[in-house]
């Protein structure tokens, strides 16, 4: 007898589905990521996609109709779903369908189906594994495609011929990555074939979506799987050309520099491992990007990446435009992280003065955590003398900035001393020296000179204006 999943159904929701099936006489099966993660143990998606051998918007306004509250159903015409949102959960509804596929688009033209010609247009055989919500045979597994198989050995494999599946539908080939990363699974060879051999039907993808899974890839717990198979496939070079440029060592009169495209993707590790910030993270992504067009080569000195940090920053906005991403205080932040990355670093090496530490409080201001956390990350050295000595250092300035910030406030540093009480003090019209003596007071305290307070501020004023040939306003 065929095993039966009843319990993976104890949502009392698959009982109402069951009965509103029966009433109108058609099948339905509960399919896709919801089964995929009931047999993974891992946490059950709230989005369950449920499939009518039949017409699906009609099973869902049978559902809600069933259901307290009588929850709204959106109906989408041009796909044939329809969506119920009910108690926390989202349930789409989607009558069984055949698809085929044009060269130029991702859009199928559809026709109704059974069952299994809705488990083969499904992108994994882990994602086609059905459970019946039928009377006759509730709970019943239904995986023509050995799903169950490839969930125990850890692969993700297509239910049709891969290259027919990735060219259908690209979007498919960084899906495919994405799970992989996810769940930590090997994708086939012949998928990962097909992969490469179809990586340039990725332009028919929206940037939107690439960067949908991208996001999902970056916020996994090692995020450099799912960059080493996009980099394997050539689809890195297609998304994030300026992330594969960094890749080669190069060597010249016996001077080597590091891989800085590996380097960066045990940086994105590092720091996944201390935060799950997305845009940290993109920072992380992005912190050496600068270091491929500013590589130079010195006889004396070696190779340079002078400028990096800066060349970095203004690469940011390009590359965001172009990947549709936010141009926002998130960018604004990431392009932060970028051009500050190794400010810390130098603060490390040396010996640590306060106004060395105050200057780097001023600068990243509510954002010098996440710019330790950052640095902490891009410590990669494999020698594990040196890797200690670095982390010292770091937990070090991390300590001077507490002592610092403490005392001296500088974080979201405002002048103690405004420009309007200058021009009052000297009888000044708007004049270049009001700048001056502003700029001054903050230096003076960023410096160290004078304390961050109002009446050492007003008589390093006073002082500064009588250099300037000021007078004062009596
Ligand atoms: P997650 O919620 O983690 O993204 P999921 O498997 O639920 O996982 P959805 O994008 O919600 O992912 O898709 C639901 C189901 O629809 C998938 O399990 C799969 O069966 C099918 N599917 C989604 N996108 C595609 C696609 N591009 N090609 C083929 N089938 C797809």
């Amino acid at each position: 007898m065929q095993e039966s999943y009843n319990n993976a159904l104890n949502n009392p929701i698959f009982k109402i589905i069951s009965e509103a099936a029966e009433e109108l006489s058609v099948d339905c099966y509960v399919i896709g990521g919801f089964v995929r993660d009931y047999f993974l143990g891992r946490t059950i998606p709230k989005d369950i996609d449920v499939v009518a051998i039949g017409s699906g918007i009609q099973l869902a306004e049978k559902v809600a109709s069933k259901l307290d509250g009588k929850p709204q159903v959106s109906v989408f015409k041009n796909f044939g779903t329809a969506m119920i949102k009910s108690e926390g959960i989202e349930l789409e509804f989607v009558g069984a369908r055949k698809e085929s596929y044009q060269r130029d688009s991702r859009k199928p033209i559809v026709e109704d189906g059974t069952l299994e010609d809705d488990q083969r247009r499904r992108d994994f055989t882990i994602n086609a594994l059905a459970l019946s919500l039928n009377k006759a045979n509730y709970g019943k597994l239904l995986d023509p495609f050995n799903g169950i198989a490839d969930l125990e050995s850890k692969i993700i494999k297509t239910p049709l011929e891969p290259g027919i599946t990735y060219s259908d539908d690209p979007l498919r080939m960084m899906r495919a990555i994405r799970f992989a990363t996810q769940l930590d699974f090997q994708i086939a060879l012949p998928s990962l074939q097909a992969i490469t051999e179809h990586k340039d039907r990725l332009k028919i993808v929206s940037n939107e979506r690439i960067l949908d899974e991208l996001n999902k890839i970056m916020l996994c717990k090692k995020p450099s799987l799912g960059f080493s198979l996009l980099h394997k496939t050539g689809l890195l070079e297609l998304i994030l050309p300026e992330l594969t440029a960094l890749q080669g060592i190069e060597e010249i009169e016996g001077q080597k520099h590091k891989d800085n495209f590996w380097h960066t993707l045990e940086v994105v590790d590092n720091i996944s491992k201390a935060t799950d910030d997305l845009w940290l993270r993109w920072a992380a992504l992005l912190h050496d990007i600068g270091k491929a067009p500013t590589k130079r080569f010195h006889k004396k000195i070696g190779w340079t990446f002078h400028g990096h940090e800066f060349v970095g920053s203004k690469m940011v906005y390009k590359l965001f435009k172009r990947l549709r991403m936010p141009l926002n205080e998130k960018m604004k932040f990431v392009q932060k992280m970028v051009l500050m990355s190794s400010r810390p670093i130098v603060l490390s090496e040396d010996f640590v003065t306060d106004s060395a530490v105050r200057r780097l409080i001023f600068d990243a201001g509510d954002n010098v955590e996440d710019l330790m956390t950052l640095c902490e990350a891009d410590i990669t050295t494999k020698n594990p003398k040196k890797q200690k000595k670095y982390h010292q250092n770091f937990k070090l300035v991390r300590q001077k900035i507490e002592e610092v910030e403490a005392r001296d406030h500088v974080r979201n540093f405002q002048p103690p001393i405004s420009g309007e009480e200058i021009m009052a003090t000297f009888a000044l019209k708007p004049s270049r020296e009001i700048g001056i003596i502003k700029e001054a007071i903050k230096e003076a305290i960023l410096e160290g000179e004078i304390p961050n307070e109002y009446k050492a501020a007003q008589e390093f004023m006073y002082l500064k204006g009588e250099e300037l040939g000021l007078h004062i306003n009596k």
